[in-house]
């Protein structure tokens, strides 16, 4: 280990230590239960949530939630539910950590049934999310497949509405963002399959969800600050957020006359997988979310509710709406 990284690990260890609080991701059912019992949600605690400098313990891409260092917060020990979804039927792309996982915990606690994607290695992380789900007294279906490829996304679909019995919600929120210094180092390969997990992916699923789903359904898509105020060294994943968020304002004008919203959730800097996984430099890691008003990057758990608001019925008004969760930088679009 040489000195730059032994010190890394160490402050990561302390960050680890001091935020073993909100950060205990128990998955086991008495820590959970949002119906009452014995150990009952506690509130999440912001105050507490690390601030950079961040450990830089990087990990290969699609990376692994319980892996991180520190492991982030997805809801695990504090979502509480108050019935927003009951009955739903859900299926969460990127369902095993991140984003997809606060928004998997929420769903479940609010009601809904889940089904989730991932990809085949990140089959632990997954198995994780399905005992949340379940812990909940909620069907949870898990349904791992390389989103790259329409075939995969039509049976997707077709699986998650058969398992489940109907699909009320899609949230399209797997994506792909790999770090490339310039332009010259963005391969024809990497940015095709930039393109089809996020562009295409979103497309392929929308069009069969839409076979499937009647009045009152609900398709929320992932965009990102990144929409309107694009980093360099991500041109091209940037790029597919702003198609995404452009893609939610269209089709939710087509959409409204059958009665199906389309909103999107706009995250700024969020501590999940993809940024310790070729998503972000080791150095913008170390100091990720540093330029936001917030000073730090947000949790999962901080982003969750907005999945659940994008999706509410009694949000019946709100469809073709960007809901931004940016830690004080604003809207992207
Ligand atoms: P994450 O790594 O936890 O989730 C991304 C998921 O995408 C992975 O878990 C993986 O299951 C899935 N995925 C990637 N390629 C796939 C493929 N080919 N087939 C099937 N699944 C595939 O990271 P996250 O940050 O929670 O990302 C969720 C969403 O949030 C993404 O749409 C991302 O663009 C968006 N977002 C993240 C941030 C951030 O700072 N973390 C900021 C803005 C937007
Ligand atoms: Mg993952």
């Amino acid at each position: 280990m040489t000195d730059t990284s032994r010190r890394t690990f160490l402050a990561g260890a302390a960050l680890t230590a001091g935020a073993a609080v909100t950060f205990a991701a128990d998955t086991t059912a008495s820590a959970q239960s949002s119906s009452g019992g014995a150990a009952a949600p506690t509130a999440p605690n912001a105050a507490n949530y690390p601030k950079p400098p961040y450990p830089t313990d990087m990990q290969p891409w699609p990376g692994l939630a319980s892996q991180m260092n520190p492991r982030p917060d997805h809801g695990e020990t504090s979502y509480k539910g108050s019935g927003k979804l009951t009955g739903k039927k859900a299926l969460i792309t990127g369902g095993d950590s991140g984003i997809g996982r606060a928004a998997a915990i929420a769903y479940a606690r609010e009601g809904a049934d889940v089904a989730i994607n991932y990809l085949p290695a990140e089959e632990p992380d997954a198995k994780e999310v399905i005992a949340l789900i379940e812990a909940e007294g909620r069907k949870a279906v898990a349904i791992p497949g390389d989103l790259r490829s329409e075939e995969f996304c039509r049976s997707l679909i077709s699986q998650a509405a058969d398992q489940l019995g109907g699909l009320d919600i899609l949230v399209n929120n797997a994506a792909l963002q790999q770090t490339r210094p310039s332009i010259a180092d963005i391969s024809s390969e990497l940015f095709d399959d930039t393109m089809k997990t996020n562009v295409y992916a979103p497309f392929w699923l929308t069009k069969a969800a839409l076979e499937r789903m009647g009045t009152g359904a609900v398709i929320v898509n992932t965009s990102s600050e990144q929409a309107g105020n694009p980093s360099p060294e991500i041109v091209h994943y940037a790029m597919t957020r702003a198609a995404v968020l452009n893609f939610t304002k269209g089709l939710a004008k087509e959409l409204a006359p059958r009665g199906i919203r389309v909103n999107a959730v706009a995250p700024g800097p969020f501590w999940t997988p993809l940024q310790v996984s070729g998503g972000a430099t080791e150095e913008k890691l170390r100091t990720f979310g540093a330029d936001s008003p917030m000073g730090r990057a947000g949790q999962p758990a901080e982003i969750a509710g907005l999945y659940v608001a994008a999706a509410d019925p009694m949000l019946s008004y709100s469809t073709g709406q960007i809901f931004g969760s940016t830690g004080g930088n604003g809207q992207p679009a």
